[in-house]
């Protein structure tokens, strides 16, 4: 795959960029390893600092940085700018709270394991590689960078072919921040170039956002070389609406959490799971507003949904429902390719699904909606539960024995009530079953590449 620019909206190619040769990726790794025995030597305090002048920068840098974002993978330029400025929050948030994430954790009782002093205490692992996908191309990397620039490691960046000037604008943030040359650098190197950098010796653990088989991949090799792999991979989320719930916001959130990013998003959710007492008033809202969204220019500031980032991608959605209708699903709205240039698809509501098609349990990575109907709670969550996944899930009900065993039997790594999946930079994120393991943001995320070490002194 070149690494390249290609416009979504048009279909063109923008820019290309040679990848890095061998030597220059060594030149990055060396300075990568270098960078950190100087880092891990320095303070929570001056770390901050370099974080929040690289969050101004951001700052500083939101509008040709949103359109970038928008030129590589398509999204409303609205939705490009809300990411910067996500990105910069997150990386104030690690550069306020990494030190009381990181703190000692001592014993209360030493004499219990006979020490006077025994402590648990979090020290940074040394170089870690992350493969990044282009959904969000700063989000999903900053989520990784942040924490771990403050733990005080350093990152190597493989970021998706198809953002280089995202990933490009990467690699100099930090170091423009303050942080030495090499705490943060981008290998502009394609897929197959991935398993040598987990292979170096100077890597010692890796973090990929992206699909079941890039995960797979990646992990397979981390753990052939006894390397930590942290896996955020696919989901397809259920959303549950029961009869107690406010339809008027289920409706409304459900139709942002379908078609946020271009419907590109891996806590989108797409399956939606709705009790009969209510299903027909839901489907036919649902249909609705989804049928009425503004689809365009992403560039234009009241386009709602852009075009797919690929035309690979774009040929995966359609050929998902053209096996639905194959197998007599009703497609209430969209559903066809449209004329013109760029990789657009429309906002699709596909109800009657069967097993038998491939989007019940596939993940659809556009906006396409599966609609169900269940006649109670039990049929709710085993529907939930069939899939693979289990990244996150919405139910919307305001009953609370209902909520309860929701919470409690959803098979997922979150399960957010009467509200659309987002990810805090103050929440644990990540998932079960073949969605990944390990976490990312919140305390849990910093602490993934770190060694905790137990400290023992009589
Ligand atoms: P990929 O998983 O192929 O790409 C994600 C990243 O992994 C890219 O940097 C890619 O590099 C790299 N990569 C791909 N294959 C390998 C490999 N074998 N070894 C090492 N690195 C690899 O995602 P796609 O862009 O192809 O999207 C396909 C599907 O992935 C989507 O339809 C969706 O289901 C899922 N996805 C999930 C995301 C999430 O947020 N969880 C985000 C994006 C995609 P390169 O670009 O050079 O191939």
């Amino acid at each position: 795959m070149a690494i390249a620019t290609l416009n979504p909206a048009t279909g063109e190619t923008e820019k290309t960029f040679d990848p890095h040769t061998p030597a220059e990726v060594e030149r990055r790794l060396t300075l990568a390893a270098a960078a950190f025995e100087t880092l891990k030597g320095t303070t929570f305090a001056q770390r901050g600092e370099w974080m929040r002048a690289a969050a101004d920068l951001l700052d500083a840098d939101l509008e040709p940085l949103a359109e970038i974002l928008t030129r590589e993978m398509g999204k409303p330029i609205g939705a490009a700018r809300a990411e910067v400025a996500k990105c910069a929050k997150g990386m104030r948030f690690y550069a306020e709270h990494a030190e009381a994430f990181l703190a000692d954790e001592p014993l209360a009782d030493p004499s219990s394991v006979g020490a006077a002093r025994a402590v648990a205490r979090y020290q940074p692992l040394g170089v870690i590689l992350a493969v990044m996908p282009w959904n969000y191309p700063l989000w999903q990397v900053v989520r990784f960078a942040a924490p771990a620039l403050m733990a005080g490691n350093t990152g190597v960046l493989k970021h998706a072919s198809n953002v280089p000037q995202a990933a490009l604008y990467l690699d100099t943030l930090y170091e423009r921040g303050g942080f030495p040359p090499g705490a943060f650098t981008t290998l502009l190197i394609g897929s197959t170039e991935v398993a040598a950098v987990i292979e170096d010796p100077r890597v010692r653990a890796v973090t990929l956002t992206g699909s079941e088989p890039a995960g797979r991949s990646v992990a397979s090799i981390a753990a052939a070389q006894v390397k930590k792999s942290v896996l955020e991979l696919g989901g397809s989320d259920p959303f549950i609406v029961m009869p107690s719930a406010d339809l008027d916001a289920a409706i409304a959130t459900a139709v942002t959490a379908r078609t946020i990013n271009n419907g590109q998003s891996c806590i989108s959710a797409k399956r939606f799971i709705v009790h009969d007492a209510v299903y027909d008033t839901f489907l036919a809202g649902f249909t609705a507003a989804m049928a009425a969204l503004r689809i365009g220019n992403p560039l234009d500031e009241d386009t709602q949904v852009g075009p797919i980032a690929t035309s690979s991608g774009r040929d995966e959605l359609a050929e998902l429902v053209e096996d639905a209708r194959a197998k007599g699903a009703d497609i209430l709205t969209g559903g066809t390719v449209p004329d013109g240039p760029g990789w657009f698809y429309p906002p699709t509501v596909v109800a009657g699904v069967t097993p038998a098609m491939r989007l019940h349990l596939e993940e659809t990575f556009g906006p396409v909606a599966t609609v169900y109907r269940v006649k109670d709670a039990d049929e709710a969550i085993r529907l939930a539960n069939v899939t693979d996944f289990g990244l996150s899930s919405s139910v919307w009900t305001t009953d609370a024995a209902e909520r309860e065993r929701f919470e409690r039997e959803i098979e997922a790594g979150a399960v957010f009530v009467n509200g659309m999946t987002i990810s805090y930079p103050e929440l644990p994120f990540g998932g079960i079953k073949n969605s990944g393991f390990g976490r990312e943001l919140a305390a849990a995320g910093i602490r993934e590449f770190c060694n905790l070490k137990t400290v023992w002194e009589a």
